[in-house]
């Protein structure tokens, strides 16, 4: 928690119309100051891993300036690369159905992925490609500062945090980055490969109950 004192800087800076923030060195190429729309300019012309050569577009993400919660997904898929923006094909669509039954939207939520370019055939981003991506992400966390973040599916969890678990463990408890609470849920693909009525139900229903914790959190 940020103490009185700086809280009184941040706004005083604020009202002079500083939308600049310093953010700490994370490793030697980290972007160090940066604003939202140069941070997604810089990330729309990197080449700092292999993935830039196989892309079509790089995904920075969209959403609020401030949004309540930000969702973290894997990386982009074939229709992400193909127009540049995060979760526009099949688990997109269930993903904005999800968001709106929260009584939000795109707009008041940010969406983001662990890396920004698509892994060829959607093959999970692998530690090179992770490592050179997440400095991109723990920025956009420093600019948004989001009340909660909300990571979809394995990857975006276990790469977030540091951590090697099943998302079956991991769901349904509360972890933390940065004093921010991380709830992770099953992806929205996780539901689409599910066989059977009884079997989608149920995953549905467990998403469910997770985004019920992120609006009791961010409600309180
Ligand atoms: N799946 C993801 O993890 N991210 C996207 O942006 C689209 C699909
Ligand atoms: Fe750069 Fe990330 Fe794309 Fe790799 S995946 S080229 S690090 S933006």
């Amino acid at each position: 928690m940020a103490s009185p004192a700086l809280v009184e800087w941040l706004r005083y800076y604020k009202d002079l119309g500083v939308d600049c923030l310093a953010v700490p060195k994370v490793g030697a190429s980290t972007p160090t100051q940066v604003n939202l729309e140069e941070l997604h300019r810089q990330i729309m012309k990197c080449k700092r891993c292999p993935l830039h050569r196989t892309r079509q577009n790089a995904v920075p993400g969209e959403g609020a300036k401030r949004p309540a919660i930000l969702f973290i997904g894997e990386g982009p898929g074939e229709q992400e690369d193909r127009v540049g923006r995060p979760f526009v094909g099949k688990a997109g669509q269930l993903l904005d159905r999800m968001i709106e039954r929260m009584g939000h939207s795109r707009e008041s939520v940010f969406i983001g992925n662990i890396v920004k370019c698509r892994p060829p055939g959607n093959r999970d981003p692998n530690t090179e490609e992770v490592s050179a991506c997440l400095p991109y992400l723990k920025t956009q966390i420093a600019l948004l500062r989001p009340r909660i973040i909300v990571c979809l599916g394995k990857v975006a969890v276990n790469r977030l945090l540091d951590m090697d678990t099943p998302i079956s463990r991991m769901r349904g408890r509360v972890f933390s980055f940065e004093g921010i609470p991380v709830i992770p849920t099953y992806h929205p693909s996780y539901i689409l490969h599910q066989r059977g009525r009884e079997a989608v139900s149920r995953a549905k229903w467990e998403v469910w109950a997770d985004m019920q914790e992120v609006l009791k959190r961010i409600e309180s």
